[in-house]
């Protein structure tokens, strides 16, 4: 089913809106996922009607009924981008025409419906205009944008849903790192792995994150900040972080990152970074990399920095890498000087501070 073209958003305003002062009060350093704008973005799905029913709405419980299919089979996707204030006083999303691609990519793995680009793209400005106050005005904050959709038909059979809910949320996030940036140690999940070919891995679906947590917890216990997960079949290249990619510098100046082959997840942050560090005549390979590799690099010196990248974290140095055998430091355990140099050149694209050559910024 195709969209409706003449879809338009009704727009309910909220009736009762935090008050000025209270909402100053909460975008004081707001914790990540805690503080929610006023609105939300709704669009409904069914297999007679199609896309319908969208609007703008106050943000609300959900009413559900306990038979909806999501709450049994897990079908359900989701996406993550940001709205930042530019420096000239606009304000602009980054690359989320990338985001909405992702989203019917993981809709056609899940088995539901294509949302259309311009529908996507539509709920999410209207939501970040009608809830523009909530864009934290500190350095470093932002509007992080959650679209989800997820199976809402009440039947238990086994079956792709009939029916479906696309919500927008909005909230509000400060820094993530506050005064610069502290490495991150990883923990090297040998019991679990995150996807396999075939598998759902570069989807964006719950479920994948359902399955990271154990080896997360995993990871907290060996006092790692993160997991980093290896290939499901040979258990023996470096794949990516439960919800971050991950890129390798070398001594003669070269980085790599691990290609995309199915089983992680095309990050819209990784795709940017490739192209900064081409433009700056950085030479990026997109090759598997193995964790004994890493081991040995790192060791001989061969291999100087490491970081991961995302939507939420930017760009994070990887300080040390531990393993049931050990653990083993990446160059001088802080942040590498390219790692941060991708970081700064990123940075200053979404802020508005330096030239967007590449067309990245959509200003709202
Ligand atoms: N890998 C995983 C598993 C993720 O959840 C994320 C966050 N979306 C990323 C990588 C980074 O993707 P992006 O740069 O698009 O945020």
């Amino acid at each position: 089913m195709t969209a409706d073209p003449s879809l338009t958003f009704a727009h309910e305003p909220n009736a009762t809106p935090v008050e000025a002062n209270e909402r100053a009060a909460r975008l004081v350093d707001p914790q990540f996922g805690r503080v929610f704008t006023d609105h939300m973005a709704v669009i409904r799905y069914s297999d007679d009607k199609g896309w319908h029913d969208a609007k703008i709405t106050a943000r609300a419980p959900l009413t559900m009924d306990p038979a909806s299919s999501v709450l049994h089979y897990a079908q359900e996707i989701f996406e993550g981008m940001k709205a930042y204030r530019l420096a000239d006083g606009g304000t602009a999303l980054f690359r989320p025409e990338a985001n909405a691609r992702r989203f019917q990519n993981s809709a056609r793995r899940l088995a539901m419906p294509e949302l259309p680009e311009a529908l996507f793209l539509e709920s999410i400005e209207r939501l970040v205009k009608v809830d523009h106050d909530w864009i934290p005005t500190s350095d470093g904050g932002a509007l992080y944008l959650r679209p989800f959709m997820f199976a809402s038909e009440v039947f238990l059979g086994v079956k792709p849903s009939a029916e479906y809910l696309y919500i927008v949320l909005a909230s509000s996030v400060g820094a993530y790192f506050k005064g610069g940036a502290p490495t991150v140690s990883i923990w090297v999940s040998q019991d679990y792995t995150r996807a396999a070919p075939g598998g759902t891995g570069e989807a964006k679906c719950g479920g994948n994150y359902a399955t990271s947590l154990v080896a997360q917890a995993e990871a907290s216990r060996n006092g790692c900040d993160q997991v980093v997960f290896l290939d499901a079949v040979e258990r023996r290249y470096v794949e990516e972080l439960g919800g971050m990619n991950v890129f390798f510098v070398f001594d003669d100046g070269s980085m790599a990152t691990p290609p995309l082959t199915g089983t992680i997840l095309p990050g819209i942050t990784r795709d940017s970074i490739l192209t900064i560090a081409r433009s700056q005549g950085i030479a990026v390979r997109e090759a598997p990399y193995a964790i004994d590799q890493w081991r040995a690099d790192a060791a001989s010196g061969r291999l100087v920095e490491a970081f991961a990248c995302g939507t939420a974290a930017v760009v994070t140095p990887i300080g040390s890498v531990a393993e049931p055998q050990g653990r083993f430091t990446i160059g001088s355990g802080g942040p590498g000087q390219l790692t941060m140099r991708m970081r700064d050149a990123l940075v200053a694209i979404q802020r508005g501070t330096a030239p967007d050559a590449n067309g990245w910024l959509h200003r709202i």
